[in-house]
């Protein structure tokens, strides 16, 4: 295999892992170089307000108002278990982004919503500034960029793919479909000029996949949480009782959920399945 860079881009921590996890493991353990570069990694500022729908990720994700620094954690841990490295790139996320008249720019929903004019004029100039620096730094490698299709429609991972296309060629481009949003989610409209390629997995490399994801400990219960997870419904729903129902009452099961879910989709796709343009 030619030497070459494989920058898998992540619009949070773990959707990049969730979604690449095998192919990303086996490109590393064939001796290629992959980094797993992340754009929202930042906490909001200690003293600004937070919107109703950060306030209860941070509940169900159980670990206070800064929390960014242990997800990273979590990432780097992830991510050493599939040989790759990371980037940490520091944006904020959709749910605590405000204008300049400090109003929440998705108040109602991250998903679907359309791109706001405060994230065009700001967040998408700063997320190209840094994917531009973080290209550079590769600009002597022969480099493949591997960039989320959007499916599930999160404004994040929609302006992330402009921010990629506006900086790769297409042929330097792989497209993954975003997990777990793709269990649910369609990716014909997104695909439309692309052309499906799949990944075979050996043994190895699910597994590789399966337990770089379970570093993600804060993610799971509320990513792979049981219908009727107790411990899960009162992070979220309640906010005083939230601390007597810590992340980890809820781990052990979605962890099983998460490995289930993760082996049924690749046996479904015979591995994993990326998109690339028509050539
Ligand atoms: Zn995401």
């Amino acid at each position: 295999m030619d030497s070459t860079t494989f920058l898998f881009v992540s619009p949070h921590l773990d959707d990049a892992i969730f979604s690449c996890g095998g192919y990303a493991y086996q490109l590393a353990s064939a001796g290629q170089r992959v980094i797993i570069a992340t754009f929202v990694t930042a906490d909001a500022s200690g003293g600004s307000a937070l919107s109703s729908a950060a306030r209860r990720d941070l509940r169900c994700w159980g670990g206070g108002r800064a929390i960014f620094a242990r997800r990273c954690s979590e990432d780097v841990e992830a991510a050493e278990a599939l040989g790759a490295s990371t980037a940490h790139l520091g944006l904020l996320d959709a749910t605590y982004r405000q204008d300049e008249n400090h109003q929440f720019l998705y108040a109602d929903s991250v998903l679907a919503a359309p791109v706001h004019s405060h994230d065009v004029r700001v967040f998408k100039p700063a997320a190209q500034r840094a994917l531009a620096a973080l290209l550079l730094q590769y600009s002597d490698q022969t480099l493949t960029v591997v960039c989320p299709l959007s499916i599930g429609g999160h404004v994040d991972h929609r302006i992330i793919r402009q921010v990629v296309e506006a900086l790769t060629s297409p042929h330097q481009r792989l497209y993954y479909e975003d997990f777990p949003y793709a269990l649910h989610g369609s990716s014909t409209t997104l695909t439309s000029d692309l052309a499906p390629i799949t990944i075979k997995l050996r043994a190895g490399d699910v597994e590789a996949r399966l337990a770089a994801c379970a570093s993600y400990r804060s993610q799971l219960p509320t990513l792979f949480h049981a219908r009727l997870d107790i411990p899960h419904l009162i992070r979220r729903r309640f906010s005083w009782l939230a601390p007597l129902a810590p992340v980890s009452m809820s781990l052990a099961g979605a962890t099983r959920r998460m490995r289930n879910t993760i082996c049924e989709h690749i046996q479904q796709i015979d591995g994993e399945c990326y998109w690339k343009t028509k050539s």
